[in-house]
């Protein structure tokens, strides 16, 4: 695989580091500058600001981060099912195992949901049922750094995938917020999905 440098790539340059509600909170109330818009205040009991610099000119910020700049190793690991009559056809469920902290809702209630989708589509098969296209469960690495697993995957296999994969479902944060049902997908996909969740609703009614 051909490989950019690291300054013809999309990184960015400015230093950036995730932090706590809490440490965000102190810097956030102290700032200064015109009251934000209502679409970017956020959850927090303070007046948000644009800024720049803090009310107090004098305040000043010093972050102590311990990062390192190498090289690391990631894996995808990939698990397969044989179609039963398109087995070259391909429909790919995926979701990423990296976090930036514990990853409780993303990306781990995701990946609750794949690993449990295996779990059941194993327990089928072994009654004997096969799927009619090839079913592909895709665990990705490194997908907070700027989705490097699942785009190195499909650099090393993009011919193949090209002309036979289906559809991908991608999980993510399976598990936020409230119980309302969230899906965006390719504009091909919009009856399939409206056709699964009147399936879903009619399934619990039966419950
Ligand atoms: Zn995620």
């Amino acid at each position: 695989m051909y490989r950019l440098n690291d300054s013809d790539t999309s990184l960015p340059t400015i230093p950036v580091h995730p932090i706590g509600y809490g440490d965000a909170q102190h810097l956030l109330s102290e700032l200064g500058g015109d009251e934000v818009q209502d679409t970017w205040k956020g959850g927090l009991n303070i007046t948000y600001r644009y800024g720049p610099g803090f009310t107090n000119p004098n305040r000043k910020v010093k972050m102590s981060i311990h990062t390192s700049r190498e090289i690391r190793t990631i894996y995808n690991v990939i698990g397969v099912i044989n179609g039963a009559v398109e087995p070259d056809r391909y429909v790919l469920l995926g979701n990423h195992r990296d976090a930036w902290v514990y990853g409780a809702v993303d990306p781990s209630s995701g990946t609750a949901v794949l690993m449990e989708s295996a779990r059941v589509y194993s327990q089928m098969i072994k009654k004997g049922w096969r799927p009619r296209r090839s079913v592909m469960f895709c665990s990705w690495g490194a997908e907070e750094y700027g989705l490097l697993g699942s785009t190195e995957f499909v650099e090393e296999y993009q011919k193949i995938l090209g002309e036979r994969a289906v559809a991908y479902i991608n999980i993510d944060s399976a598990v936020v917020g409230n119980y309302s049902f969230v899906a965006k997908a390719t504009p091909l996909l919009q009856q399939a999905i409206m056709d699964a969740t009147k399936k879903a609703s009619l399934d619990s009614n039966l419950v």
